[in-house]
């Protein structure tokens, strides 16, 4: 009712709207350019060799089954992240989990029957006690809402001396995510077991593959994890590192 009265504004284009979005702003986030590779979800070059494969999962299998992003980043996606990361907007994590779930329903992995459940990548406790709140965790919240699936605090990051620095080559950002996440010692021991045995992480941004990589790891030493995949709203062009 009192939304009603007082409709919203849309995030983007400031115009009345119900939700946090306004359909004609989503209709213009950009999307992935297909093909993607049917692992990491990058975007591939049609005529390469396997285009089913891009070069670095070729180069080096990944922990996870299958990493999918809704959007690439542009000033609008970046934006929306900025917001809900670093500006208190947890009012959009409605609206991101509306996108993932759209998301979820293009992804032929997930329609597949199994028994799900959602593990948002943790942040540091510096970063919960800055903002209040972890925005991968207000995101899968609002997924599994729209779903009618768990959500699962499996895994801890652990703070590492190189969160201080912005600017990691991809290889040291690899080896620092393998240090950073673990699973919580309730789960690591068995006391907790994860409701679901197709695990699907949730994050805002995919940049170099290096945390999918990292939690999947840790995700499949659980007992009983079968098939651990990644959703992100956004994924970093290659090349992109540290924009968002
Ligand atoms: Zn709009
Ligand atoms: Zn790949």
């Amino acid at each position: 009712m009192l939304h009603w009265i007082y409709p919203g504004l849309c995030e983007l284009c400031h115009e009345p709207c119900e939700q946090e979005l306004c359909e004609d702003c989503i209709a213009k986030l950009p999307a992935l350019p297909l093909p993607i590779c049917l692992y990491c979800g990058s975007p591939v070059a049609g005529d390469q060799h396997d285009p089913t494969h891009c070069a670095q999962c070729a180069a080096a299998p990944r922990y996870y089954d299958f990493a999918r992003s809704a959007y690439l980043t542009n000033e609008a996606t970046r934006h929306l992240v900025h917001a809900i990361k670093y500006h208190h907007a947890n009012y959009l994590a409605g609206v991101m989990g509306e996108l993932l779930n759209r998301l979820w329903e293009d992804t032929p992995q997930l329609m597949q029957p199994g028994r799900y459940c959602l593990v948002p990548v943790p942040c540091t406790q510096a970063h919960l006690f800055a903002r209040g709140y972890n925005q991968a965790g207000e995101i899968a919240r609002a997924l599994a809402r729209l779903r009618g699936l768990p959500v699962c605090h499996a895994l801890k990051r652990i703070p590492t001396e190189a969160d201080s620095q912005t600017r990691l080559s991809a290889g040291e950002r690899r080896r620092n995510a393998m240090r950073a996440y673990t699973a919580r010692p309730s789960y690591a021991s068995g006391r907790r077991k994860l409701p679901g045995e197709d695990v699907v992480l949730v994050d805002d941004v995919y940049t170099t593959g290096s945390t999918a990589h990292a939690c999947a790891r840790q995700l499949r030493k659980l007992p009983g994890v079968r098939r651990v995949g990644m959703l992100t709203l956004l994924r970093a062009a290659h090349g992109q590192r540290d924009i968002v």
